[in-house]
C-alpha cells in the first residue's frame, strides 16, 4: 500500500512553479477552481518511491498578507487543507526578495522545502550559493533546480517525502523581531493561547487553528493580530470573549506606533528583510557588481574583514568617550546640588540621629547613586542610537568570528556592551538569543562586563591614588580585564558547564535608518529608569538598613556610651561583620572596614561609595575638628589618607568589586529569567571564587614584585 502525500507549490509570479509543477508531474493535470472563489485551481499526481504524492499549484504571491484573493486563497489552502509539505519555489536570481515569502511560509509552521530555482541564470549573474549554510540558517530543506533544464526533479521529491516523514535534519528556525515587537507578539500569544480551548465552536477556519494549540499558529495568529490582518481580525471577532485579546492587540500596536513610531506592519515587513538580509550575507557571494542599495553599499565598509573590526572598535572608543566628557558638568552640578541639599538640612535640623539619617544616611547613600545618571543615560542613549540606526546588528555581525572562538554567537556581543550600562537590561536583552544554551552563558557573564554602578568606585579609588596621567589607562585595564574574563568564563562555561554543538543562526540585518529623536530618547529612558528605579528603591533602603548597621549599636558591652567615633564605628554591627570576614580578605590586603563595603556591595555596587563615604565622612567628623576652620577635604584625599590603601590595593580593590558577586537586583532578575535559583547561585559563587582568585594573584604579584607599595 502506497502512502500518500499531498504538496503545495507555493511561490511568487514568474518564480517558475509551473515549470516545476509540469516537471514532477507531466501532464497528468487537473484544472478547476478554488471553493468559491475562481481563481485557478491545478492539481496533479505522481508515484515517486513508494509514494502517492498529490500536487496542488497554489496561486503566486509575494506575500501571504490578506491583500489579494490570490493572497488569501493560497493562505487558506495552507491553513485548511493542510497539505503533508509546502514546495516553495524561489527565483535565486532574486533571492532577497522571493525568501520574503519564504519567511512567512513557515511561520504558519507547515514543514517547507525550497526549490531554488533559476540558478543557471543567477549563476550566470555572477551569484554563488552556500546551499547548505543558507539551508542551517532558514531552517528549511534546499534543493536546487533549473526548471527549463528539468534539473533537480527528482532530488526535490526525496525532500519532500523525507520533510513529510519528519526525516528532515535541519535544525528549525523562525524570524526573530526587535525585541518591542517580540514582546508584543508574545503579550498577545499568551492570550490566544488561553483562549484556545474555550472556542473550539466559533468560526470553522480559526478553530481549527486554534484546537491545534500550536505554539506556531499563536504565535503566526498574534502576530497577524498586530499586522492587522483583516482575515484573521474578523476570525478573531467571532470568537466569544475575544474582546480581552482584541484590547490588547491595539495596546501592543499603541505601544509600538509610540516607541518605535511606526507601523507595526511595517515593523514585521522590516524584521523579516532584516533576516532575510543576514542569511544572505552570510551564504551568498556576488562574483560581479550587481546594482547593489545603498544599505549594501555602506555594509561593504562597515563589514569589511580588515576595516569592520576597527572601526567598531573605534565607534566603541568615541561612545565612551562622548559618555565620560559630555557626562562631567551635569554630574558636578548634580553632586553640588546634593550637597547644597544636605548642608541647608544640616542647618535646618537639630543635631541627632534623624538629621544623621537623612544626611549621611540617606541623601549620601542615594546621592553617590544619582550622581552617575548622567553617564548612563548618555550610554544608554548611545547605544539606543547604535541600535536605532542598525548599526548594532552589524556590531554584532563583525564580532561574530570573535565570540566564535569562545563558543558564542556575535549576537551575544549585544547584550554583554549593554552590561557595560547596566546589568539588568542586558540579562533582558539576552531574549534575542534563541538558543538556550547560549543564552545562559551570555547571561551567567554579563555581570563581569564592568556596569556603570562600578564606575563610581573606581572614579573615587582612581582620583585618590593614581596620578592624573595614568587615571584613564587604569580605568581602561579595568575593563578589559573584564572583557577578557568574560570571553574566558564564557569559553570554560560553554567547555565544562554548558556543552553543546552550537549552530548557525541568522543574524539580522535590518536596513540603515536615521532613528527619531523620539524612538532614541524613549529606548534610553525605559533603561535608565531601571537605573533610577533602582536608586529610589534598592539603594534607598540599602542606604538605611547600613545606617542602621554603623550606628547601633550606640554603648558597649558594659551599657556606656561610646566615646569615639571611630570606636563606635568599628564596635557596631557593620563592622562585626567586617571584622568576622578580614581573615578571607586579608590575603588580598583588604582591612575589616574594606570587608563592609564590600558586604554592602551586594545590595548594589555604588554603595560600595556610600558605605566608605558613610566610614569616612563619619571618622572626618573628628579629623575635621582637629584641624584648622573647616577646610573640607574632598571625598578622595580623605580616602586616601585615611584608607591606609596602597596604589596597589586600590587596584586590587577595584578588580574585586569588577568580578565579585553582581547585585542583589541582578541576582533577582536572573532568578526571574532562569525560574530558579540554580543559576543565580552559581553566578554569586562563581564571581566570588574568581574574584578572590584573580586578586590573590594580582596582589601577591605585586607585592612581590614591588609594583604600587
Ligand atoms: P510561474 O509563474 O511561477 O508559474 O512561472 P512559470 O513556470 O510560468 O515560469 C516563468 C518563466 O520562467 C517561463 O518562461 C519558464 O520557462 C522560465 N523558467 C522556469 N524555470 C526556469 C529556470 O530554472 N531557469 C530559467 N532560465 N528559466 C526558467
Ligand atoms: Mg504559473
Amino acid at each position: 500500500m502506497n502512502q500518500e502525500i499531498t504538496i503545495a507549490l507555493a511561490g511568487n509570479p514568474n518564480s517558475g512553479k509551473t515549470t516545476i509543477f509540469n516537471n514532477m508531474t507531466g501532464a497528468r493535470q487537473h484544472v478547476g477552481n478554488y471553493s468559491g472563489v475562481t481563481v485557478e485551481r491545478k492539481e496533479g499526481s505522481l508515484k515517486h518511491k513508494d509514494y502517492d504524492i498529490k500536487v496542488i499549484d497554489l496561486p503566486g504571491t509575494y506575500s501571504l498578507t490578506a491583500y489579494s484573493p490570490d493572497e488569501v486563497v493560497a493562505r487558506n489552502v495552507i491553513i485548511e487543507e493542510k497539505p503533508d509539505v509546502v514546495v516553495n519555489v524561489v527565483d535565486a536570481s532574486n533571492l532577497e526578495r522571493n525568501l520574503y515569502l519564504t519567511t512567512q511560509l513557515k511561520e504558519l509552521g507547515v514543514p517547507v522545502v525550497v526549490a531554488m530555482n533559476m540558478t543557471d541564470m543567477a549563476e550566470a549573474r555572477g551569484m554563488t550559493f552556500d546551499y547548505q549554510l543558507l539551508s542551517q540558517l532558514l531552517g528549511v530543506e534546499i534543493v536546487r533546480t533549473v526548471g527549463t533544464k528539468n534539473m533537480g526533479t527528482r532530488e526535490l521529491l526525496d525532500a519532500v517525502i523525507k520533510a513529510a516523514s519528519g526525516r528532515s535534519e535541519i535544525p528549525e528556525k523562525q524570524v526573530r523581531y526587535s525585541n518591542e515587537l517580540e514582546e508584543e507578539i508574545s503579550n498577545v500569544q499568551g492570550l490566544i493561547a488561553g483562549k484556545s480551548t474555550a472556542a473550539i465552536e466559533a468560526a470553522p477556519c480559526v478553530d481549527s487553528l486554534l484546537s491545534e494549540t500550536s505554539d506556531y499558529l499563536n504565535r503566526w495568529l498574534a502576530l497577524k493580530l498586530i499586522e492587522n490582518d483583516k482575515d484573521v481580525l474578523k476570525k478573531i471577532e467571532s470568537l466569544r470573549g475575544s474582546e480581552k485579546i482584541l484590547e490588547q492587540v491595539e495596546k501592543s500596536q499603541d505601544h509600538l506606533r509610540k516607541i518605535v513610531g511606526e507601523d507595526p506592519e511595517l515593523l514585521v515587513v522590516d524584521g523579516r528583510y532584516a533576516f532575510i538580509r543576514g542569511a544572505c550575507q552570510e551564504a551568498l557571494t556576488y562574483t560581479q557588481e550587481d546594482r547593489i542599495s545603498i544599505t549594501e553599499k555602506i555594509d561593504k565598509i562597515l563589514l569589511n574583514r580588515v576595516l569592520g573590526l576597527p572601526i567598531f572598535l573605534g565607534i566603541m572608543w568615541l561612545l565612551f568617550q562622548l559618555t565620560f566628557t559630555i557626562g562631567s558638568p551635569p554630574m558636578e552640578w548634580i553632586d553640588s546640588g546634593f550637597t547644597v541639599l544636605g548642608e541647608w538640612i544640616s542647618n535646618h535640623m537639630t543635631e541627632g540621629l534623624v538629621q544623621s539619617l537623612i544626611v549621611d544616611g540617606i541623601i549620601g547613600g542615594v546621592g553617590g547613586v544619582v550622581i552617575f545618571l548622567p553617564n548612563i543615560i548618555l550610554l544608554f542613549m548611545g547605544i539606543a542610537f547604535l541600535e536605532d540606526t542598525g548599526y548594532m546588528s552589524r556590531a554584532a555581525f563583525v564580532m561574530d568570528k570573535i565570540m566564535h572562538r569562545v563558543g558564542l554567537h556575535g549576537k551575544s556581543f549585544i547584550p554583554m556592551l549593554i552590561g557595560f550600562g547596566c546589568t539588568i537590561p542586558a540579562i533582558l536583552a539576552t531574549r534575542t538569543l534563541e538558543n538556550n544554551r547560549d543564552r545562559l552563558v551570555t547571561m551567567l557573564v554579563s555581570p563581569l562586563m564592568s556596569c556603570g554602578a562600578r564606575l563610581p568606585v573606581y572614579t573615587l579609588l582612581i582620583a585618590a591614588f593614581f596620578h592624573e596621567s595614568v587615571a584613564g589607562n587604569v580605568l581602561f585595564s579595568i575593563y578589559l580585564i573584564g572583557i577578557i574574563l568574560a570571553l574566558m568564563m564564557a569559553k570554560v562555561l560553554k567547555k565544562w558547564v554548558l556543552p553543546g554543538e552550537s549552530e548557525p543562526f541568522v543574524m539580522e540585518l535590518p536596513a540603515y535608518r536615521l532613528p527619531t529623536l523620539k524612538s532614541v530618547l524613549i529606548h534610553m529612558w525605559e533603561r535608565s529608569w531601571l537605573y533610577l528605579k533602582k536608586a529610589g528603591t534598592i539603594i534607598l533602603a540599602a542606604s538605611i538598613v547600613l545606617w542602621m548597621l554603623f550606628t547601633f549599636p550606640m554603648v558597649d558591652a558594659q551599657g556606656n556610651k561610646i566615646a569615639s567615633p571611630s570606636l563606635q564605628m568599628e564596635q557596631s554591627y557593620a563592622g562585626q561583620v567586617g571584622h568576622a570576614i578580614e581573615p578571607i580578605i586579608a590575603p588580598l590586603g583588604f582591612d575589616w572596614r574594606t570587608g563592609v563595603a564590600l558586604v554592602a556591595g551586594f545590595a548594589a555596587k555604588e554603595v560600595v561609595v556610600s558605605t566608605m563615604g558613610t566610614l569616612y565622612s563619619i571618622e572626618d567628623s573628628e579629623a575635621l575638628a582637629d584641624e584648622e576652620e573647616g577646610s573640607v577635604k574632598s571625598f578622595a584625599d580623605q580616602a586616601r589618607e585615611q584608607s591606609g590603601y596602597t596604589p596597589l590595593s586600590a587596584y586590587v580593590l577595584m578588580l574585586f568589586i569588577l568580578i565579585y558577586v553582581p547585585c542583589m537586583a541582578t541576582v533577582g532578575v536572573l532568578k526571574r529569567e532562569t525560574n530558579g535559583w540554580k543559576w543565580p547561585a552559581f553566578m554569586v559563587g562563581y564571581t566570588l571564587v574568581l574574584a578572590w582568585v584573580v586578586c590573590f594573584v594580582v596582589y601577591q604579584g605585586g607585592l612581590w614584585l614591588g609594583i604600587g607599595v
